[in-house]
């Protein structure tokens, strides 16, 4: 069973955070400069008080006409962050995703952040896995194995 632990070996452990102080401009520009959709907000003590995504800019500042480079981080964050253990399963990850209807999660292993995975990041995953089993079962029927 593949887990969020092996995926986080794939696409690596950076995660890109920004203050809850910070500009919302300042977040949509590291977001566009990184070509990722989602930051965690760390406070001075690098605890995590919040993730800011796309969805955020589009609904709490583009949607509503307010000004990002006059709107901090705090306002527009979510500040209830759910995380996944490392050695949950790739599936654990899809129904945490589904059912809370967000494409981000950060990672803990035994209560330390490690990474931040996202739906891309599983949806990549799944279908490297099915590549895999496509290329067993042929080698299979063609006898190779
Ligand atoms: P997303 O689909 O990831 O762009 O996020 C949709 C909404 O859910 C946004 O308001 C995000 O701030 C929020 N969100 C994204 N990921 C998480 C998470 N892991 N925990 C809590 N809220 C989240």
């Amino acid at each position: 069973m593949e887990t969020i632990n092996d995926v986080l070996r794939q696409k690596g452990s950076d995660i890109y955070s920004i203050s809850p102080d910070a500009a919302v401009f300042e977040a949509v520009k590291l977001v566009a400069e990184k070509n990722i959709g989602a930051l965690l907000v760390l406070d001075k003590s690098e605890q995590v008080v919040g993730i800011f995504t796309e969805r955020d800019y589009a609904r709490k500042i583009a949607l509503l006409g307010k000004d990002p480079k006059a709107t901090p981080v705090r306002d527009v964050m979510t500040s209830k962050v759910m995380f996944i253990e490392g050695d949950k399963s790739i599936d654990d990850c899809m129904a945490l995703m589904t059912k809370h209807r967000f494409r981000h999660l950060p990672v803990l292993k035994v209560g330390k952040l490690v990474g931040l995975v996202s739906i891309g990041d599983i949806v990549k995953a799944v279908i490297s896995g099915k590549n895999l089993l496509i290329d067993q079962l042929g080698e299979y029927i063609v006898g190779n194995s």
